[in-house]
């Protein structure tokens, strides 16, 4: 049956002033962008809210604009913080709490399962309805992240795509000596074949060695093409000016396989954290550039910040505040990056919500930008390039288009995109495929006397 919803009254996400003030109706049919018309016009264009059609009042107060993307986000190791004892605060300590806390995650597959669940109502609800899901598989948890990661996948199918990316954490290889991968990696390996997942990625940093480092790349890349994946890295997780960034492998590796077709169209790497590139001079930046721009290389750089300022540079001073300044990379070198929230009440990253959203007001005080345009970058970065590092490039504007897929989120109470930046507001619509698959709304009690 025929389904249409119009959002009446919302602003769009221009940025002079006059069309910024301006309201329009946004008709949405059957899972499409059908019309966008101006406001004003309406009794020429005027549609009642009836079986057949749903009507979205907005009252000129908010904005619309593409739904949010979570770029990258572990599903299986979400709200674990009130079970890992945070003393030193440190990487190691939050990679030994977090493997303690895994080794129950397969006698307990009900406790994974509302973890994943509570991350994507919530994520829903912010106005998320895509997500490149990581969940891990190892010779710790087999295949048991995996399993609550499908059935979630398909629990809520109609609400959000939950892209499962499958992810090694721990090492491939077992020993600075081996010189084959070990069982993790015959795990992994396992798993590529199962239906329903995206992409496959890994932790190169974890290896014992630089060698091993760069084969553990290999190996995923491998796979990503062997199974028709998209790959992606936690990558030059590292402030030691002095290390090798693994950028320049991976890039020189990918060139070789897209000019040999030994890669898939519309397959895509992403390079998620490389705060190392944060240390980048301005010629080292133009040389990723050319080198990415040069072959089309299919690459898209996501940005950490609540993990990467968290948890960087502990043991340097004074701490550096470092990662992808996305505002910057844009404006700069025309490198479009994703900002992602990554962990969400773990040892790895205790504090923030699973909002994009909320990203772009650090990223404001981060980057030191709160410009129009600033903020419209930091808006792409956690939407329309965020669903590009995913493998998914619709809607691929800040503006609705015509026929695009009918994936935004109404932001009530933030009229303008440099207020929707800078302070997010807490009422929210999400639609997905034209429909409403999630309403938030705040209720304040005032009792002032
Ligand atoms: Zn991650």
């Amino acid at each position: 049956m025929s389904s249409t919803l119009v959002i009446r009254d919302v602003h769009l996400a221009y940025d002079d002033a006059q069309n910024a003030r301006k309201v329009f109706d946004v008709v949405l049919q059957d899972g499409r962008v059908a019309r966008i018309l101006d406001a004003s016009e309406r009794e020429h264009h005027g549609q009642e809210d009836n079986g057949a059609v749903k009507i979205i009042d907005v009252e000129g107060k908010g904005l619309l604009i593409p739904s949010l993307c979570h770029a990258h986000i572990h599903l299986d190791k979400c709200f674990l913080l009130d079970r890992c004892e945070l003393v030193k605060g440190d990487f190691s300590e939050a990679l030994e709490v977090t493997s303690r806390a895994k080794a129950a995650f397969s006698s307990d597959t009900a406790d994974m399962y509302a973890r994943g669940q509570r991350l994507i109502v919530e994520s829903v609800a912010a106005g998320v309805t895509r997500m490149r899901a990581h969940v891990e598989v190892d010779t710790i948890v087999q295949n048991a992240c995996l399993d609550a990661a499908l059935r979630l996948k398909h629990d809520y199918k109609n609400c959000c795509d939950v892209e499962i990316s499958l992810f090694a954490q721990d090492p491939l290889f077992p020993s600075p000596s081996s010189l084959q991968p070990g069982d993790n990696y015959t795990l992994l390996e396992k798993a590529a074949t199962s239906q329903h997942i995206s992409s496959i990625g890994s932790a190169p940093y974890v290896e014992p060695t630089a060698s091993q480092a760069k084969s553990n790349i290999r190996l995923i890349l491998d796979l990503a093409h062997a199974h028709s994946l998209h790959a992606d890295f936690h990558l030059d997780y590292t402030l030691d000016a002095s290390s090798e960034p693994l950028i320049w492998f991976l890039l020189s590796d990918l060139r070789a396989r897209v000019r040999t077709g030994r890669w898939h169209a519309g397959a895509r790497v992403c390079v998620g954290h490389a705060t190392r590139l944060t240390l980048f001079s301005p010629a080292e930046w133009s040389r990723y550039a050319h080198e990415v721009a040069e072959d089309r290389l299919p690459v898209t750089l996501a940005g950490l910040p609540q993990s990467d300022v968290y948890m960087m540079g502990r043991a340097l001073a004074p701490v550096p505040r470092s990662t992808l300044d996305v505002v910057r990379l844009a404006r700069a070198h025309g490198v479009g990056a994703a900002l992602a929230v990554n962990n969400v009440a773990n040892a790895f990253t205790p504090q923030g919500p699973p909002d994009p959203l909320a990203l772009c007001p650090l990223g404001v005080a981060l980057f030191q930008a709160g410009t129009k345009a600033a903020c419209a970058a930091l808006l792409r970065s956690v939407t329309t390039i965020a669903r590009v590092a995913t493998g998914n490039a619709s809607p691929s504007s800040l503006f609705p288009q015509v026929g695009d897929v009918a994936d935004f989120v109404v932001l009530h109470d933030n009229p303008s995109v440099q207020d929707a930046a800078c302070n997010p507001c807490y009422d929210r619509t999400t639609i997905k495929n034209g429909r409403v698959v999630a309403r938030r709304r705040g209720h304040v009690e005032l009792h002032p006397h």
